[in-house]
């Protein structure tokens, strides 16, 4: 007997895909239509993510789709604690295709990979048709990137940033960039100013939805990594509305200059916070840059602030997801630096000696958040001279943050932090001493180490591990002509300095003990 195919057609919303504009929901009508929305374990642990993170996912499913009744649709919502809910997407939408009798599904295409594929697999399984559509929430299509770095030797991302400003018109008088420069990041390297105050973000109070999701994740996810103690992400499209116009008003002026600056408990410094709420789909990236743009129209936020800002989205942000795409599957196992070190523990548990670093695990851990600087030149510039693994890096990286999807997550850590790529992404390694740290934040003099101490057990770690990097990876990165002075400096010293250099950061290497296995991936 063959099952009733009469029914609606499913559209299948997953947790980052929040926006009423989704191409799946386009060209439907809630008369002839069921929306499908699944919270499911396998999504929740397939890297064990931050508490914080799984809330912040499940509040903002659960308000989205109290906002598609509120329009009309017809929602079934399954949650987590459903006694049939299978756990798995796969086993969610089968048994939704045979309780509404659906006689197609369709979905916007997902931002990971491995959900890609499993997609692909539906195709086989499910007993009706399946449309996946693409995912208009991004500025440039896929395609777009593909015939872009297609024929290119170097796929830079300047050059795409300045296809993009001509696309989007933003900051553009004619063909000319506003302001007669494309870029003003040489206006955007101010270390911290002593005194200086930064702006307290808007605290959004839990209603009753939110409350309910976290006394879940408190139960169900306890030993996950994180507190829910700072709660602080917005959930609702008004809320992460509210959190736009406080970057806009309080914060895009100082953006730029104090872009790469690192305080002490300043978790947030004037950076915007909001890729979480953009990247589930809260916020239209091209909305947020128009709003700055007319900042700078209206005289209210310098050039060098908002084009920086404008930067990061259409430049930057556009560029990662074209490029995971563009080199996926490969991308996951690439480890050009052939590193193989585990992760150490203290990446969990912040019990390091080493300032900076327990500064960044320790906001990680509060807030699921750690600034872009603390990222890259922090942790990730840890991780590049150490020689971690790539893959376990990758995972730690995707557990933990609020913002973290492996669209941006992967091309971020491997290509960006990591030159796991060898070089698709940043024509040289992100590697620095102490001596940056020290320039760009206020952690070294506080630290129990001393940044001016190149060897020895006091003096700051980065400094012998930046040298132990170089020589251990002169094979290659020895004629990269962007690591020409470096590489003559380290020649130049004398073989004893060289001998007592690499001595110390062995040493200081055999005291890594690595972390538990399973903490970001079930064994
Ligand atoms: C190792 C590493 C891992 C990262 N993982 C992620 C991730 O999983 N998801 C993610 O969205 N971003 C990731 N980033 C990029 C960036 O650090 C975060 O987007 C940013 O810190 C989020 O905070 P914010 O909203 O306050 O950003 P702001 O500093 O205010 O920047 C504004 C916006 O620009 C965009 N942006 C800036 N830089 C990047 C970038 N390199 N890649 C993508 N978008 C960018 C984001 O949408 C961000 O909201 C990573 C960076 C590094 C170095
Ligand atoms: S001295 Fe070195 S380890 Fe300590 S905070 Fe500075 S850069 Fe980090």
């Amino acid at each position: 007997m063959s099952a009733d195919r009469s029914g609606p057609v499913l559209v299948l919303i997953l947790g980052d895909q929040l926006s009423p504009a989704l191409s799946s929901l386009a060209d439907r009508h809630p008369d002839d239509t069921v929306v499908l929305m699944a919270e499911v374990m396998d999504e929740a642990t397939y890297v064990r993510h931050h508490k914080a993170k799984i809330a912040l996912v499940l509040s903002a499913m659960r308000h989205f789709a109290a906002e598609l009744r509120e329009a009309g649709w017809n929602v079934d919502y399954v949650e987590l604690d459903d006694p049939a809910n299978t756990g798995a997407l796969t086993g969610e939408l089968a048994r939704a295709v045979a309780r509404h009798g659906a006689r197609g599904v369709q979905v916007t295409e997902p931002g990971e990979w491995r959900l890609r594929q499993a997609m692909e697999q539906w195709r086989t399984d499910l007993p009706v048709r399946l449309r996946v559509l693409p995912d208009t929430r991004f500025i440039c299509p896929l395609p777009d990137f593909y015939a872009w770095a297609a024929g290119r030797k170097e796929l830079r991302m300047e050059w795409f940033y300045r296809d993009m400003r001509r696309k989007t018109g933003l900051l553009m008088e004619g063909d000319k960039p506003v302001g007669g420069r494309w870029n003003f990041d040489a206006e955007n390297r101010a270390g911290p100013e002593p005194g200086a105050t930064f702006p307290v973000p808007p605290h959004f109070a839990q209603d009753s939805t939110s409350s309910a999701v976290i006394a879940l994740v408190q139960q169900r996810f306890s030993n996950h990594f994180g507190t829910l103690d700072n709660f602080c992400w917005p959930v609702t499209r008004a809320a992460a509305q509210a959190l736009c116009m406080h970057f806009i008003n309080k914060r895009l002026p100082h953006f730029g200059r104090w872009q790469d600056a690192m305080v002490t408990g300043q978790d947030f410094v004037f950076h915007s916070l909001l890729a979480p709420a953009i990247n589930l789909g809260l916020l239209d990236p091209l909305d947020i840059c128009r709003a700055a743009e007319a900042e700078y129209h209206a005289g209210r936020a310098p050039i060098e602030a908002v084009e920086g800002f404008i930067r990061q989205i259409i430049g930057w942000r556009e560029y990662i997801r074209g490029m995971y795409w563009l080199d996926m599957p490969g991308m996951a196992t690439a480890n050009h630096l052939d590193a193989h070190r585990p992760l150490p523990d203290f990446w969990w548990t912040g019990e390091t000696k080493m300032r900076c670093l327990s500064e960044a695990v320790r906001t990680t851990r509060d807030n699921a958040y750690a600034h872009h600087i603390q990222r890259l030149m922090v942790l990730g510039n840890f991780a590049l001279l150490a020689g971690l693994k790539p893959a376990e890096v990758a995972d730690w990286f995707l557990a933990v943050y609020a913002d973290a999807y492996e669209w941006g997550e992967l091309p971020n850590v491997a290509g960006m932090a990591l030159h796991a790529d060898g070089g698709r992404l940043a024509s040289k390694p992100y590697a620095a001493s102490g001596a940056y740290i020290d320039r760009m934040s206020d952690y070294c003099g506080s630290c129990a180490y001393k940044v001016k101490l190149k060897t020895g057990p006091q003096a700051c770690p980065f400094n012998a591990l930046y040298w132990h990097f170089l020589a251990r990876n002169e094979g290659k990165l020895g004629r990269n002509p962007r690591l020409a002075q470096p590489y003559a400096n380290w020649r130049r010293m004398s073989e004893e300095k060289r001998t007592e250099t690499l001595a110390s950061a062995d040493a200081f290497l055999a005291t890594l003990e690595p972390a538990e296995p399973g903490w970001a991936r079930q064994a």
